[in-house]
């Protein structure tokens, strides 16, 4: 199932962790829903500005998923308002410069560990807050920083 022109539902629910665990990491309808907003308000403008197919690689959390990846509980994955994204020829600062500089209508762009860039929506009806930060480990502890560091 397409959730738009070039993301399916399933590369959203994928998940190596849960299928070693034996999560079921399936979603509801509620879930889908933020899933297919997030596909058409942030991934496809993304994937076209920068001409480059976006890989994902974590959606889509449900509660036990997320609890055994170490994520926030309060995580914007769990309700499929969020994904990790890649773009393999571009690095994932410059993607994340990229997509602040389209003004898509994101909650959260999270520069993680120089690693992969994280974008969340927020729920339905309400307002963009476009919080950009970066995530760093300082002495093994996550932390913060505001902008793109
Ligand atoms: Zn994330």
């Amino acid at each position: 199932m397409m959730l738009s022109p070039h993301f399916s539902l399933a590369e959203m629910i994928r998940s190596d962790t849960a299928t070693s665990l034996g999560i079921a990491n399936v979603p509801g309808d509620a879930e889908i829903a933020n899933l297919q907003r997030l596909c058409i308000e942030v991934l496809e403008p993304v994937r076209a500005a920068a001409g480059q197919p976006v890989r994902v690689t974590s959606g889509l959390r449900v509660p036990a998923l997320n609890r055994a990846v170490g994520g926030s509980a309060r995580s914007d994955h769990i309700d499929g308002r969020a994904a990790d994204i890649v773009i393999d020829v571009i690095p994932p600062r410059e993607l994340a410069h990229l997509i602040r500089a389209l003004g898509l209508p994101y909650r959260q762009l999270i520069c993680e560990f120089g690693a992969w860039v994280h974008v969340s929506i927020p729920p339905a009806g309400e307002p963009p807050l476009r919080e950009v930060l970066t995530a760093t480990r300082i002495a093994g502890r996550t932390q913060y920083l505001q902008g793109i560091a």
